[in-house]
């Protein structure tokens, strides 16, 4: 069999690219002004680009290939669901065997208080059903009233209508007058930019208490939920002082709210624990899942629904008027199902909680001793490195933000390392199943890509 992807030279791949192809996120006329980078091939941790260059994946796809690239036993069993049942819907009283096998296969997986999820084919999707089945919830309860959701600044909850009024990106807020009206948002958990002259656990208590201020201002009658990434992915792995969860945890537990935990890059092992929540301890009511749940190999996603908002669905009567067409479907289904027995089989959240994760953790942190990196932090396989231009000054940023990073991120890729950048931060979240080896791989390339980083910012007179 030949891909059209190696009948092509790369000029000729880039041209039509660029001629009909629309990235997300992207600045369209800067890109096809350099053309984009193509890959052609990936196993394990390694993709391969169509001039034949290997560069260490170390953004895991986009957070969400935990087992690695290429397994044969996960296209087997697609293959295997497209002969025997493509596709059919879930909707008009119908279901099929592995919408049933891995709704009950989550239901064992999740903390004890998931035994149902809604399916759909994103972590978007998650979080538009997130948007809509809280206010169902409410309205089933008798208190209409409740219809504000309180988001983070710098959260990231998808890039739809809902996601993006949720998430507290301004950025995207101001393409096309987001957010929708009833969600606010409040500070994050980010310390080290905006933690001024409070030490970490101070910060944390008071970023906590915005919550509690938002609810009283609000008033709590008319407060539906909250939602947070357990730690902020997109918004630069944003890993929050040990006092935050705590206070929020009791915050929640005196007030009458839903609390969403967006499990989209948490969930999965990427703590080493199945949900992020149960890394901090958390009692969420909703959590939504995607990436890691197929490890990127087909597009699924999911709402884990806990038995109290479930009682709204399950015990009392009425529709609730939501579904997508591929809600549950088939082939994505017996994906994520082979990633789940991969998962299992090869311990990969053990893993990460007791020993890749502990290894990289520690030899990631190292890095915070180079000139050019303000922290360097990491939790489970998830780590970002703070860079700024006088070190030991956290208050100092580079002018221009985001123009070291994205310099930073050309020589990573050049160098042969996938790393993201977010502002000036560089971010990691590498497969599960990074060995030791490829580890120290991975950090003898990103050291080797501060230093090139760090002479081209002397060369420019910016450090
Ligand atoms: C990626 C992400 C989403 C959106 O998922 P998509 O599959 O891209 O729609 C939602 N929440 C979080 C925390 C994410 O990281």
């Amino acid at each position: 069999m030949t891909a059209v992807s190696n009948i092509y030279p790369t000029a000729a791949l880039r041209a039509l690219d660029a001629a009909h192809h629309i990235h997300p996120f992207t600045d369209t006329k800067m890109l096809n002004a350099e053309g984009s980078r193509i890959i052609t091939h990936a196993e394990g941790v390694w993709l391969t680009d169509s001039d034949g260059n290997r560069i260490m994946d170390g953004m895991a796809g986009l957070w969400c290939s935990q087992v690695g690239h290429g397994r044969q036993e996960i296209a087997d069993a697609v293959h295997r669901q497209m002969s025997d049942l493509s596709y059919y819907n879930t909707f008009f009283k119908t279901t099929h065997p592995p919408v049933i096998a891995l709704a009950e296969r989550l239901a064992k997986l999740s903390p004890p208080q998931f035994n149902r999820v809604f399916f759909c084919s994103s972590g978007s999707e998650a979080n538009d059903t997130v948007f809509r089945l809280v206010r169902y919830y409410w309205d089933q309860m008798g208190k209409p009233e409740k219809k504000v959701i309180i988001g983070r600044w710098n959260g990231y909850h998808g890039s739809t209508l809902a996601g993006t009024s949720l998430g507290g990106m301004k950025a995207m807020h101001g393409q096309g007058d987001l957010p929708v009206p009833g969600v606010t948002h409040i500070a994050q958990p980010y310390w080290f930019g905006e933690g001024g002259d409070m030490s970490p656990d101070e910060f944390g208590i008071w970023a906590a208490q915005e919550l509690e201020k938002a609810i009283d201002r609000i008033g709590e009658d008319k407060v539906a939920a909250f939602i947070a990434e357990p730690i902020q992915g997109a918004g630069g792995v944003i890993i929050p002082p040990e006092s935050y969860w705590p206070e929020v945890r009791r915050i929640l537990s005196e007030r009458d709210i839903l609390f969403v935990a967006d499990e989209v890059i948490c969930g999965f092992g990427r703590l080493g624990t199945w949900f992020g929540s149960q890394y901090f301890g958390l009692e969420p009511d909703l959590m939504p899942i995607a990436k890691g749940l197929s490890s990127g190999y087909l597009p699924i996603g999911g709402l884990l629904i806990s038995d109290k908002v479930a009682s709204a669905l399950v015990d009392m009567p009425g529709e609730f008027y939501h579904g997508y067409t591929y809600s549950g479907h088939p082939a994505c289904c017996a994906a994520a199902l082979a990633n789940l027995d991969i998962m299992e089989r090869e311990k990969l959240v053990e893993r990460v909680a007791d020993d890749i994760g502990p290894y990289l953790q520690a030899r990631w942190k190292a890095l915070g001793e180079h000139p050019l990196v303000g922290e360097a932090r990491m939790t489970g396989l998830v780590g970002a490195l703070e860079l700024v231009p006088e070190k030991g000054n956290r208050r100092k940023a580079f002018d221009n933000t985001g123009t070291v990073g994205t310099l930073c991120r050309d020589i990573s890729f050049r160098n042969g390392l996938v790393m993201r950048a977010v502002r000036d931060s560089m971010i990691i979240s590498p497969p599960l199943v990074l060995s030791h080896d490829e580890a120290d791989q991975l950090v003898a390339l990103a050291r080797k890509t501060l230093d090139d980083t760090h002479a081209e910012l002397k060369r420019q007179g910016k450090v």
